[in-house]
């Protein structure tokens, strides 16, 4: 049997055990998806004793992805960004990936939308990073406003010294940023379990496609305002999808039953 699992800190609430083992139940695999809680300082350690022990591979969140990253052999974006979500134990030394990123475009994707021109990406954390790098490699011009202006600084020195286009701005920019914007991705916690929103109403329009990587609730008030504005919107859970289908075809060499990880993933959130 193949063991895989999540290391956070915490990691109760945690919607990747359903939706990992709802694949390996439709492809009839031999495997499970547990979860690992260790102490907030004992991240690195705790990869390579997930290693020792014949773990296959790890999802990594909060607080250990920065971490990660010198416990394993990070690939390019996942360097670029700073951050590893996704730990394959099958290579020699074993890799680290950054599937949020992936996952992002993959939502996107699923709904048809076409990645090009400008994109506008509010927040400079761990989602903001992910989003904007995989925004620029698709060739997009991005504008990151942030609360705190000086991580929007360095996470656009850090996506322009790699060869993309990306710009720093204050968040009470953000309607003048948004007037010719083709894509907005919501990458604060601003909306989490509570009912506002990090942009204002009437800087969204109908020539915009909005994703919020916010899951709880799955419908933000963003969501919902750029529905009433006519733009195209991709909920959170999508992305959420699509960087757990990232990380389970990397593992397991398998395509992803997507249906059946998106059901269990839904019915979870709903639980
Ligand atoms: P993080 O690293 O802590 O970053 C939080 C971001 O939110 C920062 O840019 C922060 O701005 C901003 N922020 C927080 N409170 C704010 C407020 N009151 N007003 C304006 N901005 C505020 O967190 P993260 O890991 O990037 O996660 C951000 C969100 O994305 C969370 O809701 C998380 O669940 C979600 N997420 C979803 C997925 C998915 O697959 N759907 C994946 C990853 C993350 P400052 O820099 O000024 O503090």
């Amino acid at each position: 049997m193949e063991v895989y699992g999540l290391l956070g800190n915490p990691v109760g609430h945690s919607l990747s055990p359903p939706m990992h083992e709802a694949a390996y139940d439709h492809l009839g695999l031999d495997a499970r998806y547990v979860t690992f809680e260790p102490p907030a300082e004992a991240g690195a350690r705790a990869v390579e004793s997930a290693g020792t022990l014949g773990v296959a591979g790890l999802n990594v969140t909060i607080p250990f992805k920065q971490d990660v990253l010198g416990a394993v052999d990070p690939d390019d974006l996942a360097a670029r960004i700073g951050a590893v979500n996704t730990v394959d134990f099958g290579t020699d030394p074993p890799t680290g990936h950054n599937t949020d990123a992936t996952g992002l475009v993959r939502a996107f994707e699923h709904h048809d939308v076409t990645l090009a021109g400008r994109a506008v990406v509010v927040g400079a954390g761990g989602a903001g990073r992910a989003a904007a790098f995989a925004l620029a490699d698709r060739g997009m011009t991005v504008d990151i406003a942030n609360r705190t202006v000086a991580s929007a600084e360095a996470l656009a020195e850090d996506v322009t010294g790699a060869g993309g286009t990306a710009t720093a701005h204050p968040l009470d920019t953000l309607g003048e940023r948004l007037a010719d914007a083709d894509i907005l991705v919501d990458a604060t916690s601003v909306g989490m379990e509570e009912d506002r929103s990090a942009v204002p109403r009437d800087g969204l329009h109908a020539d915009l496609a909005v994703l919020d990587a916010v899951y709880t609730p799955i419908e933000t008030r963003l969501l919902r305002d750029a529905a009433d504005a006519g733009a195209r919107t991709v909920d959170g859970a999508w992305m959420l999808l699509y960087q757990g289908v990232e990380a389970f075809e990397r593992w397991t060499g398998h395509q992803a039953p997507v249906a059946a990880m998106n059901d269990a993933l839904r019915s979870s959130l709903e639980a």
